[in-house]
């Protein structure tokens, strides 16, 4: 742990009036319950907040408290800026503008250490895990609203405790925001058990068109997909998840085609991988186990030169990673 960049992050944050906090473009739960969660316990300290998304706030995440405070633009000055579970500035998608932000917090393996202070650790699982430790130790209290969010953003990032991340420290936090007042029951049905029936019918689509080469497995998702299905989301209804269950396969990899001629891939791995290494190849990045890029390309296009690179550097053994350094 970084000491140093502790301190420094305390005394900005105490300093501070008018803070702006943001995350990247597509934001996960992870990002989303950091910033509200962050936002919240500031807010609650006394400091004016602006939460500011790129894309706004899916509407998977409307239930979350304190969703209403997202905006997609920064208004006014500020004097603090908080970018939270982004491996790159340019993902928050240029809310900053030419601003170099003070604080940069965030559990990407690929982050480029882009703010004035970085508090940087790949260990964790969540963005939120490293704010459910720190909050505390800067003096911040976590009401029980910005408890459920932290343990939201920890929930869904692991899929429930599941990714090869997790760690005693992530349960041990999970259990101090549930001490909070945090319930993990709501958090779980909210976030991770239950499905619209748009998104169910997405998965269809995904499974039928599902292949498999030696092992990888892949699909799919147009743009006509979701037209025909009615499916709002720009992602992928987490059908990767999914993908990433089936037994014979060491990766799984999704390709979503968004609107301007861009497709979203998305690779998951079994323990002993390294994904982001594909990922920051393509411009991406991501964990050893989940990593994601954004490339431009036809989805056959993208598909095809996707599918050749992962299964080149599979088979020379560039994406093989010790299990004990997960
Ligand atoms: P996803 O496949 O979008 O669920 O993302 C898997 C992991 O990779 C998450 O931790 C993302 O934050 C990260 N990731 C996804 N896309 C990108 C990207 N274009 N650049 C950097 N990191 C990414
Ligand atoms: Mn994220
Ligand atoms: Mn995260």
């Amino acid at each position: 742990m970084d000491l140093e960049s502790s301190k420094t992050i305390k005394e900005y944050l105490h300093q501070a009036n008018r803070v702006v906090i943001t995350s990247h473009i597509r934001p996960d739960g992870d990002a989303v319950g950091a910033v509200l969660g962050l936002g919240t316990a500031l807010q609650e300290a006394g400091k004016q907040v602006q939460v500011v998304l790129a894309d706004g706030i899916p509407a998977v995440f409307r239930h979350f408290p304190g969703s209403k405070l997202v905006s997609r633009k920064v208004q006014g000055d500020y004097d603090l800026a908080v970018v939270l579970d982004c491996s790159d500035l340019q993902r928050s998608g240029g809310v900053l503008g030419d601003r170099k932000p003070e604080i940069n917090i965030d559990h990407h393996v690929t982050n480029l250490e882009f703010g004035i202070v970085n508090l940087v650790e790949p260990e964790a699982a969540a963005t939120c895990e490293i704010l459910g430790e720190f909050l505390p130790r800067w003096g911040f209290t976590i009401s029980q609203p910005a408890a459920a969010l932290l343990l939201a953003g920890i929930v869904t990032d692991t899929i429930g405790f599941r990714t090869s991340n997790t760690r005693p420290h992530t349960l041990r936090c999970a259990a101090d925001l549930m001490e909070l007042g945090a319930s993990l029951s709501e958090v779980y049905y909210h976030n991770l058990l239950r499905q619209s029936y748009e998104a169910a019918g997405l998965w269809g689509k995904g499974l039928t068109r599902l292949q498999r080469q030696d092992r990888l497995v892949y699909t799919s998702l147009s743009l006509e997909d979701k037209q025909q299905i009615g499916y709002n989301g720009n992602d992928d209804a987490d059908l990767i998840n999914l993908l990433s269950t089936i037994d014979d396969a060491d990766i799984a990899i999704i390709f979503v085609e968004l609107n301007g001629g861009i497709v979203k891939v998305s690779w998951r791995a079994q323990p002993g991988f390294d994904v982001s290494r594909i990922a920051v190849k393509f411009g991406g990045g991501g964990h050893l186990a989940a990593a994601g890029a954004q490339i431009p390309g036809t989805l056959e296009e993208v598909t095809r030169i996707v599918l050749e690179t992962t299964a080149g550097m599979a088979s020379e053994g560039l994406l093989n990673n010790e299990p004990d350094h997960e």
